[in-house]
């Protein structure tokens, strides 16, 4: 069976940046579980998996468009110590929801702490960054109607992850 639309891909993988480091790796975990087709991995993958079957394995580059998208430069921005409550708990590398311009929740990472401002980064962690993926196809097979009524795979024993 190969790799297509409303598939669940069983896959080990390792992902490196462009300076050899690890950044993420299911080895010695579980594989990762994903409905093929279903953008839950990102697109420049999804793509060059698709007509692989069990036992295959492939080196990827994924550019950052077809990634996590480039770095925006405006995502980087301070929000004044007073919004926050006075007890907040801050520290760099933290993550919480913010709000934009627009009054649209987004996910931000505290980057710098200043007297007066938190600076955030509402960059994904990855953005603009090339990405090296290492992967082996272990299992594919159909979707079941419930995994695809949920929008993700289920465990081996059918039950939720
Ligand atoms: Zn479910």
């Amino acid at each position: 069976m190969v790799i297509g639309e409303k598939k669940v891909v069983s896959l080990n993988y390792t992902l490196k940046n462009a300076a050899g480091e690890v950044l993420d790796s299911s080895v010695g975990q579980a594989p990762l579980n994903y409905i093929h087709g279903t953008q839950q991995i990102v697109p420049g993958l999804e793509r060059e998996l698709t007509g692989l079957e069990a036992g295959n394995a492939r080196d990827v580059v994924v550019k950052p468009e077809d990634g996590y998208g480039a770095r925006d430069p405006e995502g980087v921005f301070g929000v004044p110590r007073a919004a926050f409550p006075p007890d907040a708990h801050l520290e760099v590398g933290q993550s919480f929801i913010g709000e934009d311009d627009e009054g649209q929740s987004v996910p931000v990472r505290v980057i710098e702490l200043t007297a007066e401002q938190v600076m955030v980064d509402a960059n994904h962690p990855l953005a603009g960054e090339t990405l090296y993926f290492h992967v082996e196809v272990v299992e594919v097979r159909d979707a079941t109607a419930e995994e695809l009524a949920h929008g993700h795979a289920h465990g081996e024993d059918g039950h939720e992850p």
